[in-house]
């Protein structure tokens, strides 16, 4: 039986998984969800070079409800199959969307669960996507957690591997809050990693936080890995992490995640 939890709501009301499985039924049938998209931005020019897209949940009865809170849920009781086709074909649809509108060098990373991983065939359903929407495979990156890489590993390779023929990249999202082995990176083939926002949090004020970044950034650069730092929130962060040599930055201090009509007037000028 899986352990229950107990999930809080803007309003303070409680809810446990039985009751976001419910939400989130009724949610795909009424379109209640969302996209959005965070820029990334290169640190050496300061330009755009994409957006992480971001699922969210307007429920009317519960409010906005965060992927923190439903993505979990919908993992573990494979709503994540249905929701996750939605996420791709819409964020899919948006990219090409911002290709067409002046935003034309620009990648989109994709979230994508184990559990999708594992019990779909997420490489024809991203490929056919993109053929459909006349996207090129390098247009987009994959990320994927640290967790994602432990059951199955061998069946994970031979998608990694499928998607990198066809010159999809791959990232590894939270680096520093799983288990992953620097042999682990190696053995997936991975392009880029993202430092967990917990990292970057107390890069400025707390020395542990400081030697491990910076000790990350170190190997990355050597094993030839793309380096992106999550939830930069302050100056003093961006600069530590330009001199450490991130290569891209995300987070509130550089753009909130947005919707697409937005990032549009922002971004493609
Ligand atoms: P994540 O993939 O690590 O996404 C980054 C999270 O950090 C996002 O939260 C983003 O809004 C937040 N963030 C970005 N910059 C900052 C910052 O400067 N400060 C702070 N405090 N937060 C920042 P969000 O959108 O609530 O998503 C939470 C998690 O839900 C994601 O973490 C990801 O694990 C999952 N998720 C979101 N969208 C999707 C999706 O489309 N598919 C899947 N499978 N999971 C998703
Ligand atoms: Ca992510
Ligand atoms: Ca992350």
């Amino acid at each position: 039986m899986p352990v229950q939890q107990i999930v809080f709501f803007q309003d303070g009301e409680k809810s446990d998984w039985n009751n976001i499985r419910k939400i989130i039924s009724h949610a795909l049938k009424n379109q209640h969800f969302s996209m959005v998209y965070q820029p990334l931005i290169s640190v050496n020019t300061g330009k755009i070079i994409g957006f992480e897209s971001l699922v969210r949940c307007q429920s009317p009865k519960f409010g906005v409800i965060s992927p923190a809170d439903f993505i979990p849920c919908a993992e573990q009781s494979g709503q994540i199959l249905e929701l996750g086709n939605w996420i791709f074909q819409k964020a899919l649809l948006d990219l090409k969307c911002m290709l067409n509108h002046g935003l034309s060098d620009i990648c989109l990373s994709l979230n994508v669960s184990p559990v999708q991983l594992l019990n779909s065939d997420i490489f024809e359903q991203i490929m056919s996507l993109l053929h459909t929407f006349s996207i090129p495979p390098s247009a987009i990156k994959l990320e994927l957690t640290e967790t994602a890489l432990i059951n199955n590993p061998q069946k994970i390779a031979n998608i990694f591997n499928a998607f990198k023929r066809e010159g999809v990249q791959i990232w590894l999202d939270d680096f520093g809050t799983g288990f992953a082995s620097l042999s682990l990176l190696r053995q997936f083939n991975i392009d880029g990693l993202k430092i967990d926002r917990s990292f970057v949090d107390g890069i400025d004020n707390n020395n542990d936080d400081f030697t491990l970044c910076s000790a990350v950034i170190a190997m990355a650069q050597r094993l030839g890995l793309f380096i992106i730092a999550e939830g930069v929130e302050t100056e003093n962060q961006l600069q530590i992490l330009s001199q450490l040599g991130c290569d891209v930055v995300q987070g509130y201090l550089l753009g909130k995640p947005n919707t697409l009509g937005y990032n549009l007037e922002q971004w493609a000028l």
